[in-house]
């Protein structure tokens, strides 16, 4: 079996820098793309957020997916990396005017509006193009999602979307204006969801929803599910792909698909997560009164999960085999929180060691940040290195 990360090229790359395994992110997209063959009516659009980096972006685009944007930039580095503007679908509570602009300037296929003032917004720039912009409503189910109170997305009491209780309201107004062609609904419940029945509620909210509006004669058109798919931190090497599997046949069993709708799905951190790691040097270890630090090269400014949402990344001594001791994984940044682990059992480091933390690919390289002036970090792709 090919090793997991090519050690000996390591050594003449300076740290930190991203490592991502191109060989795992396409066998996972073409799993999800397999998947999504036997319904013609399902779309995905990769969420660019969770990585945008260009290579990532072109193979991603390359195999067909949309996007799914949140900014005007990225709607950019969307038509940049090929994806076709028709499948490019534009999110975000706040979308500035030169955003909006830019994305009716591309033609994108959709977008996800959060509120009435932003419809009315988007009906009047898109006069100005002399265009008809395409319009999803982006519905708060009110489905609270077992995730970390951070990344849930679709309570009453998060920012996000357009409340049931104003959604006809606000459907009919899209209806009615000049420069709107209403195209359907579009929800996103939050993210590393595991629990299926999450989505279950999701599927039951969305039925009871277009029910409801059917009757009063607004047929919700197509359907946006969102993403959130969670994937298993604690255990890379044995469960490297998410389970897609259970999260289509979720959708497929129990989401009543109104008939000549489209069904779209927006899934980030599953597709880029597992392939990518954080690679780091170990630079001193320190022993402390009660502990011992391993003081590594990589920090927060690389990989910001941990700090800011007590993320698990399983982190990995990769460049040796000697018995385990217990070690606090910490970054050199002027900051408490800049800590990658806590109590982590690693063959014991020396200096110089390889530090991988592991299923990085997704909001790490994108979060990533030159506080305390860290440049960004680089990036190293599996295919550009000889394994031996
Ligand atoms: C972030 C986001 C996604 C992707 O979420 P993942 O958990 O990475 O799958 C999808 N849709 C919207 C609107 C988002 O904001």
């Amino acid at each position: 079996m090919k090793p997991t990360f090519p050690i000996e090229e390591f050594r003449s790359l300076q740290t930190p820098f991203y490592y991502y395994d191109m060989e795992l992110l396409e066998s996972t997209l073409q799993k999800v793309s397999s998947l999504l063959s036997a319904h013609d009516d399902w779309h995905m659009h990769y969420a660019i957020k969770a990585n945008s980096n260009p290579r990532l972006l072109r193979i991603i685009s390359s195999m067909g997916m949309g996007a799914d944007c949140v900014s005007g930039g990225e709607v950019e580095a969307a038509v940049e990396a090929g994806f076709q503007p028709q499948s490019i679908v534009f999110a975000g509570v706040g979308k500035a005017d030169w955003e909006i602009t830019t994305a009716l300037h591309h033609n994108i296929g959709c977008f996800n509006v959060e509120s009435e003032p932003e419809l009315l917004i988007i009906n009047e720039l898109a006069g100005i193009q002399g265009k008809k912009a395409p319009v999803a409503l982006r519905v708060n189910p009110d489905v609270g999602a077992h995730t970390h109170s951070n990344i849930t997305t679709g309570l009453a009491e998060n920012k996000f979307g357009i409340s049931k209780e104003q959604l006809s309201d606000i459907m009919q107004k899209a209806l009615s204006l000049p420069n709107i062609v209403f195209r359907g609904l579009h929800f996103h419940i939050g993210s590393q969801i595991l629990d299926m029945a999450d989505f279950m509620m999701l599927c039951n909210r969305i039925n009871e929803l277009s029910s409801t509006l059917l009757r009063q004669g607004l047929p919700v058109g197509d359907i946006n599910v969102g993403g959130g798919l969670g994937v298993e931190y604690e255990h890379p090497d044995c469960f490297p792909y998410a389970n897609f599997e259970g999260y289509f046949d979720t959708f497929k069993r129990h989401l009543h698909l109104p008939p000549g709708s489209h069904l779209h799905f927006e899934l980030g951190r599953s597709l880029v997560a597992p392939c990518g790691s954080l690679i780091t040097r170990v630079l001193y270890v320190k022993e402390g009164i009660h502990k011992r630090f391993a003081i590594v090269d990589g920090s927060m400014t690389e990989l910001i999960r941990p700090a800011l949402y007590q993320a698990f990344h399983r982190i990995q001594n990769i460049s040796s085999s000697a018995p385990v001791t217990r070690y606090d994984v910490v970054g050199p940044v002027c900051e408490s929180s800049d800590v990658f682990g806590k109590a982590v059992d690693l063959p014991q480091c020396h200096r110089g060691d390889f530090i991988a933390l592991r299923t990085a690919g997704a909001y790490g390289e994108t979060m990533s940040s030159q506080y305390n002036l860290r440049p960004l970090p680089k990036t190293y792709f599996s295919t550009d290195f000889k394994f031996v």
